[in-house]
């Protein structure tokens, strides 16, 4: 093995590039994000890793429109 550096992960969802802070010193980029149990859940159950922050973004926007409804 002559990995110098960790690779940037890929999001499972849009296949894009990211880094997650899970192997950096600083938080997540994904704490920034409020992201409810129930969809921390789904996630888990959906996806191996984690997201890129534009996919987290997108779902966590998502959540709050369907838990709002319509109007
Ligand atoms: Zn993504």
């Amino acid at each position: 093995m002559n990995e110098a550096a960790a690779p940037p992960d890929r999001c499972p969802r849009c296949g894009g590039a990211f880094v997650c802070g899970i192997g950096q010193p600083g938080p997540c980029a994904c704490s920034t994000l409020t992201l409810s149990p129930a969809l921390q859940a789904r996630l888990r159950q959906d996806y191996s890793g984690c997201l890129c922050l534009a996919c987290l973004r997108g779902l966590a926007a998502a959540e709050v429109v369907a838990a709002k409804g319509p109007g």
